[in-house]
């Protein structure tokens, strides 16, 4: 049942109303939760290769309706269909295939060496079981590729799923359903529960296994504290300051291509988005005007079609975020190179991509998540300094070196606090579907995508088997004096771990089992 509230969905680059759905709540939402509850069973027991031909066709749909899904999360969002496409359809195609075809060998059963435990007939494995219901809530950033990939992980895991998207873009969401259901996923696999925060707190409180979590770090931290009073898992997806290091061996242009591709793709309304650039001083210069000019050579406008490389932002107090940023740098003696302020000049939430140089730690740009197309630039002069400043942030979700030298990139991706450091690359492995995600620090934690990203799905469940039943344990009772002497023994020769050093307690061990208890 859908209540009489609704959300009302608009096109962010001319405020145009473009859908209306329902506002779930609580009881909207159990029902949701009992649906997915009713059909997991018969799901979980599905063979990998069933459940995979399930998502094969669903991908099969997607694949035929790109252009329709670009358009629509494009109007949803204010980003160019292009890049709906790059960001978002090209990534989900790649996973949704991945994890069909490869599902039954990441969660094949696994043998665990048990040492010498081996030798007394003892063998364990570990078994991966699906959770049940997993609850997805998700943001608008990228509204078709983050709950399209969690849902494909939790299926092929055996997993029903309930979804709460974000108010911005449930017709992405629902579109996401649409696609499911043409697929003939069976009833109830694939809840959705369109609404807003009321709903999404609804679906942590409604009794689902695990919570997969993206979004704002002030509402991760309600999501966990919920969670934890019913000791409920979470993996939390949260926000970013995602820094960028240019050494002074870098491939100045391409460096400065990607520094403005990662802090400008999705109007910077990335978890990833390049938003603090720490350049070494002897090359500022020269990559700060490349910088400056590849940003004034970017096309803005109305996304529609091709030929805009930046679009809309998807919301009004996003902008506002920008704004305010960028009036406290300024304020603070920042220097904007190019851009600085929102577009007046025409209807929907438009901001220029801004450069902004002479920069430091004291202004906000530098430390709270932007979430918009700000690229603020500061120098540095060691590479001591340049991990330094990287770490001085809570956050921890990528971080980008860019240097000619592959070695001395590892050597400072190593040393930076963050899930993911790329070197000479940016924001784009959320898009490698076999690579996990996810953050330190206020980042959150946990992980999804790849194999890490696909246990978040399932339990581990050991099994331990004694293949000779008719030996009783040398440890059970009764604590004899020969018990007493075994045990020792074991203290200071078996708990070495060599065959060698316990070869000796062999004789005691006999004599054990058949003393007269
Ligand atoms: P948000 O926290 O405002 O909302 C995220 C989702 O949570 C929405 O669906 C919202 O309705 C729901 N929600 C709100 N209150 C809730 C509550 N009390 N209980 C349960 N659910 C609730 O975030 P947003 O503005 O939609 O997204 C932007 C943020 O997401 C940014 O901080 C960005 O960095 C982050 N993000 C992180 C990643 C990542 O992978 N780490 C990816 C994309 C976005």
């Amino acid at each position: 049942m859908i209540t009489e509230a609704e959300i009302v969905s608009h096109n962010p680059s001319s405020g145009e109303v473009i859908g209306r759905t329902g506002l779930m709540n609580a009881s909207d939402v159990a029902v949701a939760v009992r649906r997915a509850r009713a059909a997991q069973p018969a799901w979980g027991a599905l063979s990998y290769g069933e459940r995979a031909a399930y998502v094969l066709r669903a991908r099969e749909i997607v694949l035929a309706q790109t252009e329709e899904i670009a358009s629509l999360v494009s109007r949803e969002t204010g980003k160019p269909p292009v890049e709906a496409i790059s960001m978002e359809v090209v990534p989900t195609l790649d996973l949704m295939n991945y994890f069909a075809r490869n599902t039954a060998a990441l969660l094949k059963r696994q043998k665990i060496d048990i040492g010498q435990y081996g030798l007394m007939g003892r063998s364990s494995y570990i078994f991966y079981k699906p959770l049940g219901v997993v609850g997805i809530i998700s943001p608008w950033n990228f509204p078709w590729a983050t709950p399209l990939d969690e849902i494909v992980m939790a299926l092929m895991a055996g997993n029903a799923v309930v979804l709460k998207p974000s108010e911005l873009t449930t017709l992405t969401a629902l579109k996401i359903g649409d696609i499911f259901k043409g697929a003939r996923l069976p009833e109830g696999l694939l809840e959705i529960v369109t609404g807003d925060g009321s709903t999404g707190a609804a679906l942590v409180e409604a009794g689902v296994d695990k919570i997969m979590f993206t979004g704002s770090v002030a509402t991760g931290k309600r999501v966990a504290e919920t969670a934890a009073k019913r000791l409920i898992p979470v993996v939390l997806e949260l926000g970013g300051k995602d820094p960028m290091i240019v050494l002074e061996d870098a491939k100045l242009e391409n460096a400065a291509r990607a520094a403005i591709w990662g802090a400008f793709c999705n109007s910077g309304q990335a978890c990833a988005s390049i938003e603090r650039c720490y350049v070494h001083e002897s090359i500022a210069p020269q990559f700060i005007e490349l910088v400056v000019k590849e940003t004034r050579a970017l096309r803005q406008g109305t996304p529609s079609g091709e030929g805009i490389d930046v679009g809309a932002m998807t919301n009004e107090r996003q902008l506002q975020i920008v704004e305010s940023h960028v009036r406290d740098a300024v304020e603070k003696g920042a220097r904007i190179e190019t851009g600085g302020s929102r577009l007046h000049d025409r209807e929907g939430w438009f901001h220029e991509p801004t450069v902004v140089t002479n920069v430091d730690h004291s202004m906000d740009l530098m430390t709270e998540e932007t979430f918009g197309p700000l690229l603020p630039i500061m120098t540095f002069k060691t590479d001591d300094e340049a991990v330094r400043l990287a770490n001085d942030s809570i956050y921890g979700l990528t971080a980008a070196v860019f240097t000619s030298d592959i070695g001395r990139g590892r050597e400072l991706a190593e040393r930076i606090d963050a899930g993911t450091v790329m070197i000479n690359e940016v924001v784009y492995t959320h898009a490698v579907a076999q690579t996990p995600w996810g953050g330190v620090k206020q980042s959150g934690y946990g992980r999804t995508h790849g194999r890490l990203g696909l246990l978040e799905m399932v339990t581990p469940q050991h099994i331990h088997a004694n293949a000779l039943p008719w030996l009783p344990d040398v440890w059970w009772f009764r604590y004899t004096k020969e018990a007493g002497k075994l045990f020792r023994g074991f203290a200071h020769r078996f708990t070495t771990g060599s065959v060698l050093s316990a070869s000796p307690l062999l004789p005691q061990i006999v004599r054990r089992l058949f003393e007269r208890r």
